[in-house]
């Protein structure tokens, strides 16, 4: 069965990055694989999605609060980089603030950007990690659950794939 497998150290840094952003909003990365099987490798990317809204509000509704962008531009240097050595695309990650860990429509759709109805890649899979702000009773945010998915061919949408941490 296909599962997302990510070094401890790697998630717990995503983890940390979802809530030192979490006043700005959404966090967001990427993650590469190499030549051999193994976990992934992660890369922290800026969420562009505010400077995009501020720039064409129009075209971009959506701010760092409910959505992400990775720009263009650095997932191509990502992904060149990774194949140049052999590997490629494993996957993205990013963050929901103040909501749980589902593969939204919002989600659904900027996967499928490029096609409309599948992926444009389809074997990326896709971690997201909830982070829930300050209350009352606990003065710092907190991460409540992290879900991975991946596209489904037979089913034609995504579904959820297990998160394996390795050392
Ligand atoms: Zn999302």
């Amino acid at each position: 069965m296909i599962q997302l497998a990510m070094k401890q150290a790697d998630y717990n840094r995503i983890c940390a990055q979802a809530l030192e952003e979490y006043v700005e909003g959404e966090c967001c990365g990427m993650m590469t694989h190499g030549r051999e099987d193994g976990p992934v490798s992660v890369h922290v990317c800026e969420n562009i999605q505010d400077k995009m809204h501020k720039q064409d509000p129009e075209r971009f509704p959506r701010t760092n609060r409910n959505a992400y962008l990775i720009d263009p531009g650095e997932q191509h240097q990502i992904i060149s980089q990774a194949e140049g050595q052999g590997g490629g695309i494993a996957g993205f990650y990013h963050s929901h603030v103040d909501c749980d860990a589902y593969f939204s429509e919002e989600d659904k759709a900027q996967a499928c950007a490029f096609f409309g109805d599948e992926p444009t890649y389809p074997d990326a899979l896709y971690l997201v990690v909830s982070v829930y702000g300050p209350r009352s009773d606990r003065p710092v945010p907190e991460i409540k659950e992290s879900k991975c998915f991946g596209w489904s061919e037979a089913q034609r949408d995504f579904v959820e794939v297990p998160l394996s941490l390795t050392d």
